[in-house]
């Protein structure tokens, strides 16, 4: 594993950084091929119980919800948006909310449709829960670890320290699940600290990180700080490929880092997520995206361009796992799905052609 001094060393010299990322692409091609996923996460509620993490948008709308269940988001919209993802070869990165959100029998009865609907098992980013009664549409859980500097961590994540989580992922293993974590890049954190993330990836056998660029949410101390620079995010990238060449790597950007994407892929990221959908497919916004992909000479496995997979006319995703004994409960609100779908469709189209326009 690699010393603090050494991953400084990598940091400072951009030699040095050129050849790792170069070590890191040749190992991502050995190990998964060119193909990439695009990912994206579910949001079930905008509520969280600890609301005080301080680059957290859910932390500037605790004191605005005054009733939790109000914040959730309607089943037909959570099932419109699964739809959607399966049509166009969309992986579900996880299903998330705030800490409280939900009570785990409440959790198993969306993960289950879900599941249904995208024809995968989902991973859940809910906060720490018990992991022994969840229902086999779950594949995995996810620790939002967001930093690993004991000091930092503190301060920006106050309510939520790292050693509940670490018992969580350790609980998920025992009795088969995966875990993944999240970690986001700009928020303090020093390039020896990724000495103290691999040894936390390696100790809990985690399978899959996934790195986000700081989002600077208005109302919260990073307001007017700027994102993550695309180097030192590639840097962080290919040093954790090398590290893990097994680990499944998902890279977070946004609309206003699309540009990114080409350098975090040829530093070994399998998937990237973090865009808005809705804003970029079929319009300039989305073509970047695969063009960024295939300049790293990879191949997309999803689209954001073809209207023929978002109307449901062919399909990129293939069903892997039907989760049967949910079908009946499915088809009695499929209606209702079904309008959200063709609302989300004409919003896409709507912004599509104003962005051609532009
Ligand atoms: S626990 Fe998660 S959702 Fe809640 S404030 Fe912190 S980062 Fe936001």
């Amino acid at each position: 594993m690699l010393s603090e001094k050494e991953i400084n060393e990598i940091f400072k010299d951009s030699e040095k950084a050129l050849e790792v990322i170069k070590e890191a692409n040749k190992k991502t091609l050995r190990y998964f091929g060119k193909e990439v996923h695009l990912e994206r996460a579910i949001f079930l509620s905008w509520f969280c119980s600890l609301g005080d993490c301080k680059f957290c948008y859910m932390s500037t709308q605790k004191e605005r919800i005054k009733d939790p269940k109000r914040a959730r988001r309607s089943i037909y919209s959570i099932l419109a948006e699964a739809e959607i993802c399966r049509r166009i070869g969309m992986d579900i990165e996880f299903l998330s909310s705030g800490y409280g959100a939900y009570t785990v029998d409440e959790i198993n009865e969306i993960a289950d449709m879900v599941s249904y609907v995208y024809g995968d098992k989902v991973f859940l980013n809910i906060g720490v829960i018990d992991v022994s009664n969840l229902t086999d549409s779950v594949e995995g859980v996810v620790g939002s670890v967001e930093t690993i500097n004991p000091e930092l961590h503190k301060v920006l994540c106050p309510s939520k320290p790292i050693e509940p989580i670490e018992s969580m992922l350790k609980e998920a293993k025992d009795v088969g699940l995966k875990t993944c974590i999240t970690i986001i890049l700009g928020i303090g954190e020093e390039p020896k600290d990724l000495a103290l993330l691999f040894d936390f990836i390696e100790r809990n056998e985690v399978d899959k990180v996934v790195f986000y660029t700081l989002l600077p949410h208005e109302r919260t101390m990073f307001a007017d700080m700027p994102t993550t620079p695309s180097v030192y995010m590639a840097k962080t990238i290919a040093l954790t490929r090398i590290s893990f060449p097994h680990l499944w790597i998902t890279a977070g950007t946004w609309l206003t880092e699309l540009a990114n994407i080409g350098i975090l892929l040829l530093s070994g990221a399998n998937a990237i997520t973090k865009y808005p959908l809705f804003k970029i497919f079929g319009n300039r916004f989305g073509k970047k995206v695969e063009e960024e992909i295939r300049s790293a000479g990879r191949i997309p496995l999803a689209t954001l361009t073809d209207f023929d997979a978002l109307l449901g006319r062919k399909e990129y995703k293939k069903r892997r796992f039907l989760k049967k004994d949910v079908e009946k409960k499915v088809n009695n609100i499929w209606d209702r799905v079904e309008e959200k779908i063709d609302s989300y469709v004409e919003s896409i189209e709507r912004s599509s052609v104003k962005q051609l326009r532009f």
